[in-house]
């Protein structure tokens, strides 16, 4: 029967060789005619090793369609006669089936009415004519080839880029897939990711989207913000050749002639999630699967442009799945950023799967249903294999659509189930109350992680492990964003401990913090009455009792029934009220300022030490005195060491004087430290603002003032003025012959000034006014005269 079926296989290479020049790839749609909707029957085209070929059905009736559910015909398109796809919700409509059967099936298929017409084998075609190992210019590379390009990518990023083989082919080719993350093998508590492609062996376009994929986050990494975040922050998981086998051959099938998208269990038709007995890629994936909690995923394919989301399969309402919405409004993300998708012919690029057509044993429902994965189907080429030299036109069309899709797993839900004992990370289960299956998250175990995406609403999370009771939780989740709710469980029902926290000297009750350490779990006792009281998980632990200024307790304690553990906590020094202060808050340079430190001691007597770092922009003066004890002065610092009880604290005075030229608006920071050798050290700080010292007067006027019998040619000079922040000064002129005379010159930086040639027996008036920036300060009016005008009679002329 097989070796018949591989002669005929044989044939059909060369026909389909001799065939290629008129073959068109959209042949279904391209041949249907209104009144003569099937095509021209064609010689089967089989798989290579294999008896399968694509034909197709015409399908009158939803009976029809009912008869190859019925009969298991794996199919994989499913068109109304005018080419259109199936509309959701509408009615059944005479429809054309693609099939892929084999003569024992075509002959049942035809005693059912049904008769199959062989369509030419698209895939199988494109693989002879370009596909890998073909000699054609723009053949696909060899799966050696991919592998020996996952291999350079591991090499040239080994900090991001991990390597694994989950398993091995029929035929004992690697299983390979990427992780893409910042510690890779390292389990974070992050979100995690997967892409495969190739489940058909001969649908190919997504082998090399998700490669390319891998290729661009692992070179934009720590270069582009987005993807480095995405790498820092999940772990990506990329399998770009699912069936190795199927792709070496040509074939949609595994090395077992077994569709891989077909094979895994089903909630209808094989309901045990159990990898036994499948075939080896389906058992490596799902180990894969249980292996790793991936919130998200997609298997991408070939032959349409639509995005498909479950249920692949339904048997009753509810049709739709719980995520529906969310699978719609995440999946209108990745359509409307690929036109190829949005264009496909389907309602915004996407279908239900069952409202497509069924199919049982995918990929997408088992991850959807067994793991609560949310998962979809991604056609995401008409032509199953197009040639590799249109890759660049579908990874533009998949590359930001694939990014985008990624980041939904930054929403939803989010947190860690951990033992209430010591937060040790729980194999556990989140199971969303009231909503339908899969309504279950599991926990990372290594790490207690959960995570979910999840439409908007309010939920109610039920967190269980093993040997723990349960525990409940509202939880809000918003559009876009992540909820996180944590869960610590316990073993049995918890026992209460109670108690009052008190200070040990004044009896006053205190507000403390009591840890039970290694655990989460805390409690504040009551700021006025000192009581506490928390439910604890039955255990050892070591209480740690702590209150500000007060020695933390530590006791060991056996929560195995409800107890008090009343807690007296000894007084610390206490040096909070101390405080330091300036008898100027905005002096100018060179003026005398006095600093006082008022250390007190609200705790235990002690022994403190006071250190005042003088900064450099201040010099001490030599005053310094204090109320008690000896303070001193050395290497720029104030200090002073001594016993220091609560009733007597000490003042600490001392007098610095600012240096000249601190410019204007700068600031005098001057921090002093009190140390009690206990709580650590309390600072109080001082800052001081420098004022903005007036230039002074403008002064020693030439010609000096009230001078007369000055020349025409005269010449104006005055001394420079001066300011405290040695801010650079300019000067406004001001003269004329009135007594209020004009400015003539604006921002002179020179101290002299040229009026030109004066007129003979005038009286002129100036002034000059000094600027620093800030302020300016007008000088007096001074005043001169010139020499009256004598004529010189010739005498030689008498
Ligand atoms: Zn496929």
């Amino acid at each position: 029967m097989l070796n018949r079926w591989m002669k005929i296989s044989v044939l059909s290479a060369f026909l389909i060789l001799g065939l290629f020049l008129v073959f068109i790839p959209t042949f279904v749609s391209a041949s249907l005619q209104p009144d003569d909707p099937l095509p021209t029957a064609i010689p089967p085209e089989t798989y290579p090793n294999s008896n399968t070929y694509p034909a197709v059905v015409y399908l009158a009736t939803q009976d029809d369609l009912q008869i190859l559910y019925r009969l298991v015909i794996d199919f994989e398109g499913l068109r109304y006669v005018d080419g259109a796809p199936p509309t959701s919700g509408a009615a059944f409509r005479p429809s054309i089936a693609t099939v892929y059967i084999n003569p024992d099936q075509a002959q049942t298929l035809s005693r059912a009415g049904l008769s199959p017409i062989p369509i030419p084998n698209e895939g199988y075609r494109s693989f002879l004519a370009y596909g890998p190992g073909s000699n054609a210019p723009d053949a696909w590379p060899t799966f050696d080839q991919f592998v020996a390009r996952m291999q350079a990518l591991e090499t040239a990023h080994s900090d991001i880029v991990d390597l694994v083989s989950i398993g091995n082919s029929v035929l004992g080719k690697p299983l390979y897939c990427m992780e893409i993350t910042d510690f890779p093998g390292v389990d974070e508590g992050e979100p995690e990711f997967k892409y495969t492609a190739n489940h058909h062996g001969d649908e190919t376009t997504g082998v090399e989207m998700t490669m390319r994929l891998a290729e661009l986050l692992a070179s934009n990494y720590g270069i582009d913000p987005v993807m480095t975040d995405m790498v820092d922050k999940m772990e990506i998981w990329l399998c770009p050749i699912y069936n190795p086998d199927g792709y070496i051959a040509g074939t949609r099938y595994n090395a077992h002639n077994k569709d891989l998208n077909r094979d895994f269990p089903d909630r209808f038709t094989d309901p045990i999630d159990d990898p036994t007995g499948r075939e080896p890629e389906t058992q490596a994936y799902m180990y894969f699967g249980y292996d790793h909690r991936f919130v998200m995923g997609a298997n991408y394919h070939g032959g349409a442009q639509v995005l498909n989301y479950p249920w692949d399969a339904v048997s009753g309402p509810p049709y739709n799945a719980p995520d529906d919405q969310l699978f719609f409004d995440f999946g209108l993300g990745y359509t409307s950023r690929n036109s190829y998708l949005w264009n496909g012919g389907w309602p915004y690029g996407m279908t239900r799967g069952w409202e497509w057509y069924m199919i049982y044993g995918g990929m997408q429902d088992w991850a959807y249903n067994y793991r609560g994965e949310h998962h979809v189907t991604l056609e995401i080429s008409n032509t199953k294999s197009p040639a590799y030299n249109q890759m660049d036109l579908y990874w533009n069309q998949n590359r930001d659509a694939m990014l985008w899709w990624i980041q939904r797993v930054w929403t939803g839900l989010s947190g860690q189930v951990l033992d209430a004992r010591d937060n040790t990370p729980l194999d556990a289960t989140v199971t969303l109350v009231g909503r339908d299956i899969p309504n279950t998250i599991h926990t990372d175990p290594e790490v207690g992680d959960y995570h979910r995406v999840i439409s908007a609403g309010d939920y109610t999370l039920d967190a269980s492990a093993d040997g723990y009771q349960s525990e409940i939780s509202n939880v809000t989740v918003i559009s876009g964003t992540l909820s996180s709710r944590d869960f610590y469980l316990c073993p049995e029902d918890p026992w209460i401990v109670s108690g009052y926290v008190t200070d040990a000297v004044t009896g006053i009750p205190l507000q403390a913090t009591i840890e039970f350490i290694g655990s989460h779990q805390v409690v504040n006792s009551d700021p006025v009455t000192g009581d506490y009281s928390i439910e604890i998980c039955p255990a050892s632990y070591t209480m740690h009792v702590s209150a500000l200024w007060h020695y933390s307790e530590e006791r060991i304690v056996t929560v195995d029934h409800s107890q008090t553990q009343d807690y007296a906590l000894l007084p610390t020094p206490n040096l909070s009220p101390s405080e330091k202060s300036a008898s100027a808050s905005m002096p100018l340079p060179m003026d005398v300022v006095h600093y006082q430190l008022l250390v007190k001691n609200a705790g235990i007597t002690a022994t403190i030490s006071i250190t005042d770092t003088l900064p450099m922009s201040i010099t001490w003066t030599g005053e310094l005195t204090a109320t008690q004890g000896i303070p001193f002065f050395d290497a720029g610092q104030i200090l002073w060491q001594g016993e220091l009880s609560p009733s007597q604290p000490v003042t600490i005075t001392y007098a610095v004087s600012l240096n000249q030229c601190l410019p204007a608006d700068s600031a005098v920071l001057n921090i002093a430290e009190f140390d009690d050798g206990v709580n650590g050290i309390v600072t109080s700080k001082v800052q001081l603002d420098v004022a903005n010292a007036v230039p002074t007067l403008p002064g020693s006027p030439s010609p000096l003032d009230g001078a007369v019998s000055q020349p025409i040619t005269t010449s104006l000079s005055w001394a420079a003025s001066t300011d405290l922040n040695c801010d650079p000064i300019t000067y406004d002129l001001a003269f004329g012959t009135s007594p209020t005379p004009p400015i003539v010159e604006t921002d002179l930086s020179a101290t002299n000034y040229d009026p030109g040639a004066l007129l003979p027996g005038t009286t002129y008036y100036w002034y000059v006014i000094a600027h620093d920036g800030l302020t300016q300060t007008p000088g007096p009016t001074w005043t001169f005269s010139t020499s009256p005008l004598i004529t010189f009679l010739p005498l030689t002329i008498k």
